[in-house]
């Protein structure tokens, strides 16, 4: 990393060398084997900090170039994730081409694993989108270089609880900035997505009196939610353009983009889900510029990260709890330095994110 500065794939060419320059990735591992149908990419985008850690995602793309270029995505993602959360991890991921409904078996995860065991501990696996704690314990039959393994296997088990828990922080420390007062007793909250992580976190929050909104296309999780939590059930479309203090993401991404920018009446944007702005410049700019405070994607949901790194020293929950909570203190940073480099919130994690990795790259330029 020789400068600080963002980068930009072009969405619409595809040339992966000058791609991997622009985006400075260390490696990308094309995986292929015939017996078990595995078609995998291993993307490993900087590893001065540590080993590349990032999971693993199984998905039916419709090219080979857009899984290529999803790993590098996501893994560039990692990086920026691990260093922002103050770890010694770097940034990596892995793709698996296929439809994780049938294509899946016993010897396509172990042999993933092979490929993992022969990067020797320089990435390290977890699950993602599409593979289950089920597929990592067949890759841990292969590989050591696995983490997010259940429980009864020494691992930290689900870290949705703790990816909301560092959610929630995220939230009080927007509201800190946004009302100089970090409570969120009778501010009006509206989650959209509430499935592992949403549904947590609307325990934190109904737990400090907020007046809670929230859409789902899960029928039987909006119930649990109104009985639960009080909340109030709002359609899919009609929440973006509710007249709320908070919008919490906590569902897809890309849900800040040009269709739904001009809706939005809330003042914090603060929730977990990946990738929540559709063009992390031009809708970046665009919250900064209309005044709504936003609360960096990565920078909010490391909770999940630090809980699976946390099994590297024998995990406790409570260790990966306390390291989460710090999430506060670094989102109130990230918004000092949006406003002092007069520069977006995602923007000024990113930046900061790089920092970190240039200054550690200098502390290991001697034995
Ligand atoms: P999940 O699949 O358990 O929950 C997602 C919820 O969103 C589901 O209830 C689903 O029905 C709902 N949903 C899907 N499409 C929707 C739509 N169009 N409108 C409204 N709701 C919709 O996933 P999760 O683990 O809770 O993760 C949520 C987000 O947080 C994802 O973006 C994920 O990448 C991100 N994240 C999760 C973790 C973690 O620890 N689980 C860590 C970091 C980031």
């Amino acid at each position: 990393m020789d400068d600080i500065k963002t980068e930009n794939l072009s969405a619409t060419s595809f040339d992966l060398f000058a791609d991997l320059e622009e985006t400075k990735h260390e490696q990308i591992v094309l995986c292929q084997d015939q017996a078990t149908g595995l078609k995998a990419i291993i993307a490993i985008h900087n590893t001065v900090l540590g080993p590349g850690l990032g999971g693993t995602r199984m998905w039916q793309y419709a090219h080979e170039k857009d899984a290529i270029r999803d790993a590098m995505r996501l893994s560039r993602g990692m990086t920026y994730k691990a260093s922002i959360a103050g770890l010694n991890l770097g940034g990596a991921k892995a793709v698996i081409i296929g439809d994780p409904k049938t294509m899946k078996s016993e010897a396509l995860m172990r042999k993933f694993g092979r490929y993992v065991d022969n990067l020797n501990g320089k990435y390290i696996t977890a699950e993602d989108v599409g593979t289950t704690t089920k597929d990592m314990e067949y890759v841990q039959m292969e590989t050591d270089h696995v983490v997010g393994l259940p429980e009864s296997m020494g691992g930290g088990g689900d870290p949705s609880p703790v990816t909301a828990y560092g959610t929630y922080m995220g939230i009080k420390a927007s509201a800190k900035k946004a009302w100089g007062n970090e409570s969120l007793s009778g501010k009006s909250i509206a989650v959209v997505g509430i499935g592992k992580v949403g549904m947590h976190l609307l325990d934190y929050l109904h737990k400090e009196n907020a007046k809670l909104y929230v859409a789902d296309i899960n029928d039987a999780a909006l119930q649990i939610a109104a009985n639960k939590y009080r909340a109030i059930i709002v359609s899919a479309e009609d929440i973006i353009g509710l007249d709320v203090d908070i919008l919490a993401p906590c569902a897809l991404g890309g849900i800040i983009n040009d269709d739904t920018l001009p809706k939005l009446k809330c003042q914090i944007i603060a929730g977990a889900a990946n990738n929540q702005l559709e063009d992390e410049i031009i809708h970046g700019d665009a919250l900064k510029s209309s005044g709504i405070i936003y609360a960096p994607d990565f920078v909010i949901n490391a909770g999940g990260l630090i809980n699976v790194y946390s099994e590297y020293n024998g995990y406790v929950r409570e260790n990966a709890m306390a390291q989460t909570e710090n999430i506060y203190n670094t989102i109130l940073e990230i918004y000092k330095k949006s406003e002092r480099d007069n520069v977006n919130s995602q923007q000024a994690a990113i930046l900061h994110a790089q920092k970190r990795i240039q200054d550690i790259m200098l502390v290991q330029s001697t034995y």
